[in-house]
């Protein structure tokens, strides 16, 4: 019964989770979930709590989706029907329905609002013509024949970035995230907000910005120029930007070549990245990989992480 799905837009390759549901009992005015199944057999459950997806607010709850008239006493009653039952399957925000599966096709990406969900599981038989997972292992740190027990980062991102990523993912290389509103930039690290920053564009976002926000496009990369680690990371191939755009009459040429100027007059590195997923990975993985170098050097350790190689 425990379980996580995960699902992916066909188009842009937005990445959501779902999981649940599990038993829970009522505890005073609050609620405890129970840790397992065993726990949960001789109840009481009150009903069943879910991590669900609302598309209209984008953002993952924790909810109670059932709620029954008793207490159940044991788990298998779950299943049998006669029991009284209130079931609630919409967000207590917008009001639009939640989702814990999300049948093919049936709810619209919010993000590019031109693809639909899909269960994010690569065929066996065609799994090696995918990128394969990121890995779940933490960062691997070898001096001196002795492990370094480099601590794990904590991602901050902009509280105005929306739709962005959210490194549910990299729990193997980072502490958390932590929401905040940060003057430039979309990602950095906490306690090193003044020398690193990721900012994040779509194609789309890109091409507004140089063309109708030329303006503001250029203050931001002077602010930029000002970090140690900086760069901007593009959610899309070159092949993309260099392609005529569906919703805008730019010439790809102007785009691109105004992006390579910047790139040469502020120093700011621009990485062409496939999709969502993979960007997202690009960035964790960079960034851990800033943090444990900059953390290694500070506290008197060799700049590398495995002795004799990188
Ligand atoms: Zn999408
Ligand atoms: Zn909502």
């Amino acid at each position: 019964m425990v379980q996580n799905y995960e699902y992916f837009c066909n188009h842009c390759h937005y990445f959501i989770e779902t999981g649940g549901p599990w038993p829970y009992a009522k505890e005073g005015r609050g609620r405890r979930q129970y840790k397992n199944l065993h726990e949960a057999c001789s109840g009481p459950i009150h009903g069943l709590i879910a991590n669900v997806y609302c598309p209209a607010c984008d953002r993952g709850k924790t909810y109670p989706i059932v709620e029954y008239g008793k207490p159940l006493f044991s788990l298998s009653e779950i299943w049998l029907s006669d029991i009284p039952r209130k079931t609630k399957r919409v967000c207590h925000k917008c009001k639009n329905p939640v989702f814990l599966t999300l049948a093919p096709g049936a709810v619209r990406c919010p993000r590019c609002k031109k693809g639909t969900f899909e269960v994010w599981e690569p065929l066996e038989e065609d799994s090696r013509q995918y990128p394969v997972s990121p890995p779940k292992s933490p960062l691997k740190v070898r001096q001196k024949g002795k492990s370094v027990p480099v601590p794990k980062p904590t991602v901050v991102i902009d509280s105005q970035e929306h739709m962005g990523y959210r490194f549910e993912r990299f729990s193997n290389w980072f502490a958390g995230t932590i929401r905040k509103r940060l003057p430039i930039g979309d990602y950095t690290l906490l306690g090193m907000e003044n020398e690193v920053i990721v900012e994040r564009k779509t194609v789309p976002d890109l091409v507004k910005s140089i063309i109708q926000e030329r303006g503001d496009f250029i203050r931001k990369c002077e602010r930029l120029s000002a970090f140690k680690k900086k760069c901007m990371v593009i959610e899309g191939s070159m092949a993309c930007l260099k392609t005529p755009y569906e919703d805008s009459m730019a010439h790809p040429n102007a785009v691109f070549g105004s992006l390579m100027a910047a790139q040469e007059r502020w120093d700011i590195p621009v990485y062409f990245l496939d999709n969502f997923l993979l960007a997202e990975e690009f960035v964790a993985s960079m960034l851990s990989k800033y943090h444990a170098y900059q953390w290694l050097e500070i506290n008197g350790f060799q700049r590398c992480l495995i002795e004799g190689d990188i």
